[in-house]
């Protein structure tokens, strides 16, 4: 029975070896200047078997999707503003037309504004000609009028662009931004404040680029967390075109 319960306690000690080791492993593998997810599907927990490297700074990217809205938007920039952390909002067109003010906001706070179409429309649906003049461009040209400035960094929404789409907005110059850590803060069914948190504790990585939503007051409660964590780990917050060394 003693040889029993000391082979035990010995799975046990491995377990927990194993466990504690997991996130050395957790390397974003493709930061090129795109993520080639051609899936919609979330990569909740992909590990990739690549070995930190230590000699590189460790920067992380915090990314807000959806917005601007005029409740958790404001919200947001309050706390990344108190924190000192620059972020990047991907914003939809026809959010950007109802509140200008807000989008003027988060540029004057100086976090780096994408283009996440129009109508947040699932661009593998359009033509490639419509993805420009429907969802992309209107919504570039909105920003522009309000900040002088022509986005052409975009994050299709849900992930979601044809193969064919891909080369063709690379070649009129668009640069296409996916996630390599999702939060799952725009799922209802799993997005308390604690859960959020959790995911990021258990898959950051140097270069990550992590997907959250200005539209939950999960995300808002989550956020001071997350960002004393990943401070408390020696991450420097970057906007995107920083991390992905991007125009603009
Ligand atoms: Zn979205």
């Amino acid at each position: 029975m003693i040889t029993k319960r000391a082979w035990t306690y010995k799975i046990l000690l491995l377990t927990v070896f194993l466990l504690s080791i997991q996130p050395e492993f957790v390397e974003s593998a493709n930061l090129n200047n795109e993520f080639e997810l051609q899936s919609n599907v979330s990569r909740e927990g992909q590990m990739l078997n690549q070995p930190r490297k230590t000699n590189t700074p460790k920067r992380i990217a915090l990314t807000f999707d959806d917005g601007p809205d005029m409740v958790n938007t404001p919200l947001l920039l309050d706390i990344l503003k108190e924190e000192g952390v620059l972020a990047t909002f991907f914003v939809v067109g026809n959010q950007v037309e109802r509140y200008p003010e807000m989008t003027l906001r988060i540029f004057n706070d100086g976090h780096f504004i994408g283009n996440h179409s129009w109508t947040h429309a699932d661009l593998s649906k359009l033509s490639n000609e419509d993805i420009i003049d429907l969802e992309l461009a209107p919504t570039s040209k909105a920003i522009e009028r309000l900040t002088g400035y022509y986005p052409k960094v975009i994050r299709p929404p849900y992930g979601s662009l044809r193969e064919d789409s891909v080369k063709f907005l690379k070649k009129e110059g668009w640069q296409i931004v996916r996630w390599s850590l999702d939060t799952f803060d725009w799922d209802k069914t799993r997005n308390n404040p604690e859960d959020i948190v959790t995911r990021i504790n258990r898959g950051h990585h140097s270069n990550a680029i992590i997907l959250m939503h200005c539209n939950g007051g999960e995300t808002v409660t989550a956020l001071p967390n997350i960002i004393h964590n990943l401070r408390a780990l020696g991450y420097d917050f970057v906007t995107v075109p920083r991390l992905l060394d991007l125009e603009g």
